[in-house]
């Protein structure tokens, strides 16, 4: 028998289609893939040099728990350079990617009774975390035309005085849309007001566009900071998802429980990962600039394409590598002889009759849209979307 915890646990949506996007390209299919969550860059040499370095020199051992010195002060370093942000070593902890640092933060802060609030469309591992840690994600819908904003007002409706905390995703996945900083001002406090923590996922940070700066709420107010965790990590920024090291700041107790479960559970985070991660975030930046470059070009060309198709609009991503495109005039009409229910029903043609992989918008909280990353060659993106026109064209 399995516990409850794990039988109403569904795997990660995104990583299904990503392996379901691989077994149909092993079967010899021309698959074009827009699933992918990671960048398709490679990790930059001197990073990976720096890993190979280690190993030769036998840094092949435990370390602390918490990750090592000289990688919380790179940290240190980074939040201060990039953000203004004072931070000492017991507020700094490494984990095992992004998503082990959320999901120790969770274990650490909410638990059964609390109420935690999420903006949708939200990165799809947020509610099953939460429901892990015992609490209940309640869902704000935000809106398209709204430019993906919570106000004050909005978020009042939703607070009582179960609510133990607000997960911000900014720029988000799946949508790339950001907070103005005025409505991170009026977030934050209504935080302080009513006592809850900010959880800031400011993973896309470095993966923005056009005019847009990336401001933590963090750095906006001390009172604010007192309780916002942030966490960051190397995968998106450094092309390293592969090698599994995230980190987190905010307020010495919390690191401290976060610290305590990752002592029960993993233990460190790879020792040769951390000081590869020491030379991501030390070493030269130029690599980021390039990958984003890049990423704007096929952002500005995704963007455009789909607009062009009837009925379809498509919000301009402020940063990460996803265009969230709203296909909701399409629900309801007929393609190849089958019915659009909805955005899964809408995958799975694309998948099955024009071999494009996409993720359902509902998997983010928004049904009526799809997910598609640019975190793939040009080529693909050319020829993906000559398949999602055709199939538009087709709809009937
Ligand atoms: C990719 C991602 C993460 C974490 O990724 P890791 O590879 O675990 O570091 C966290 N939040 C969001 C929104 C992401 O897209």
């Amino acid at each position: 028998m399995l516990s409850k915890r794990a039988e109403s646990l569904k795997p990660s949506p995104t990583l299904a289609i990503s392996a379901k996007e691989k077994a149909l390209k092993a079967q010899g299919l021309d698959i074009a893939g827009f699933g992918a969550g990671e960048p398709d860059f490679d990790t930059p040499s001197h990073i990976k040099d720096e890993a190979i370095k280690a190993i030769k020199e036998n840094f092949t051992r435990y370390t602390p728990v918490g990750g090592i010195d000289p990688l919380k002060d790179a940290v240190i370093e980074k939040f201060k350079r990039d953000n203004g942000l004072e931070y000492k070593r017991d507020e700094i902890l490494i984990s095992c990617g992004g998503k082990h640092a959320l999901y120790n933060l969770f274990q650490a802060i909410f638990q059964e009774g609390d109420e935690v609030i999420i903006p949708a469309p939200y990165w799809v591992s947020y509610p099953p975390m939460v429901e892990l840690a015992g609490a209940k994600p309640v869902i704000i819908d935000t809106k398209e035309e709204e430019d993906y904003q919570i106000t004050a007002e909005m978020l009042k409706k939703y607070i009582n005085s179960r609510t133990k905390g607000i997960i911000l995703n900014y720029p988000s996945n799946p949508v790339g849309s950001i907070f103005y900083r005025e409505n991170l001002e009026e977030i934050g406090k209504l935080a302080v007001t009513h006592d809850f923590y900010i959880v800031s996922d400011e993973i896309y940070e470095k993966i923005t566009y056009d005019d847009y700066i990336h401001v933590s709420i963090a750095s906006l107010d001390p009172e604010f900071k007192k309780r916002t965790i942030i966490c960051h990590g190397v995968s998106k920024t450094y092309a390293m998802t592969g090698w599994r090291i995230g980190f987190t700041a905010g307020p010495a107790a919390i690191v401290k429980a976060m610290n305590n479960i990752q002592s029960q559970s993993t233990s460190n985070p790879t020792s040769i990962s951390q000081m590869a991660s020491i030379a991501a975030l030390t070493g030269p930046q130029d690599s980021i600039a390039v990958m984003v470059g890049e990423f704007k070009k096929r952002r500005d060309f995704l963007v455009s394409e789909l607009k062009s198709i009837p009925g379809v609009s498509c919000y301009l991503p402020k940063g990460a590598f996803y265009v969230f495109p709203n296909f909701n005039a399409f629900l309801g009409k007929r393609l190849n002889g089958k019915e659009i229910k909805d955005s899964s029903t809408l995958t799975e043609i694309l998948l099955e009759d024009y071999h494009t992989a996409v993720v359902p918008g509902v998997e983010f909280g928004k049904e009526g849209y799809l997910r598609l990353s640019f975190a793939t060659s040009m080529d693909v993106i050319k020829k993906g979307v000559e398949r999602i026109k055709k199939a538009a064209a087709s709809v009937v």
